[in-house]
């Protein structure tokens, strides 16, 4: 896939897809796994150039690439059940 070569966002998702394809069908599990694919903000806080921490939001439906706005879709892993 050319485009996640040139989007870090991108090429994460695809990495991670690929990743979780392999251990839930190497798994042999009895049963349904669903994993879904899902985007949210991170704020990330530095007060004198120091670490003030980390929040996430709320995660919402991953529609688009947050980084080139490619539109992606479902990608939700589904397998057995
Ligand atoms: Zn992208």
């Amino acid at each position: 896939m050319a485009h996640a070569e040139e989007c870090p966002f991108c090429a994460e998702l695809q990495h991670i897809r690929e990743l979780n394809e392999y251990l839930v069908k190497s798994g042999n599990r009895p049963g349904k796994t669903r994993i879904e694919y899902r985007v949210a903000l991170v704020q990330n806080t530095n007060y004198n150039g120091y670490s003030c921490g980390s929040s996430t939001s709320q995660s919402f439906p991953l529609n688009c690439c947050p980084v080139c706005g490619r539109e992606i879709g479902n990608v939700d892993l589904v397998e057995g059940g």
